[in-house]
């Protein structure tokens, strides 16, 4: 597989990572509290460059830690100490729709409200037509979903 690009929401910390493999969504309580997410999407990442600043990290447990951006907080890593390899917020790359998830881990934690989510209604299309200006009057200052050299990363 070819390296693919990433990092947090501020542009902080920027990484490429290959040798990405395992793609899974994992439903345990610990995940839910790191990503502050109903559950976790990561995948196994033979090689990572940092490419721009380094994690920060928490010690969740005696043999695992996990990475995110000391400036806004993004998770990015869960690395399992003993490990040759670490793993990555697959919604911290900059194309995450191209690491599709293959499995679910610690389904038995799953939120029950997690089925059918789908199902959930969405805004009609005059809502959306009401929403647009104001969101397209609020100017982002989330790092663009590539590699650039002239980023300045708000504080
Ligand atoms: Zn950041």
């Amino acid at each position: 597989m070819t390296s693919l690009s990433g990092g947090c929401q501020c542009g902080a910390v920027r990484f490429r990572a290959g040798g990405l493999k395992r793609p899974s969504i994992c439903h345990c309580r610990m995940c839910q509290k790191a990503f502050a997410a109903p559950f976790g999407a990561l995948v196994v990442a033979e090689k990572v460059e940092w490419t721009r600043g380094a994690p920060k990290h928490f010690r969740s447990s005696e043999k695992v830690r996990r990475g995110f951006c000391g400036e806004c907080g993004t998770p990015l890593t869960y690395e399992y100490l003993e490990a040759e390899y670490i793993d990555l917020a697959i919604c911290a790359f900059d194309d995450p729709a191209a690491i599709p998830p293959e499995t679910q881990l610690a389904e038995e934690q799953r939120i029950p409200w997690c089925e059918g989510l789908e199902t959930l209604s969405v805004r009609t299309p005059e809502q959306k037509a009401k929403y647009a200006p104001i969101m397209a009057a609020n100017r982002s200052f989330q790092h663009p979903d590539h590699d650039t050299t002239d980023w300045k990363p708000r504080s």
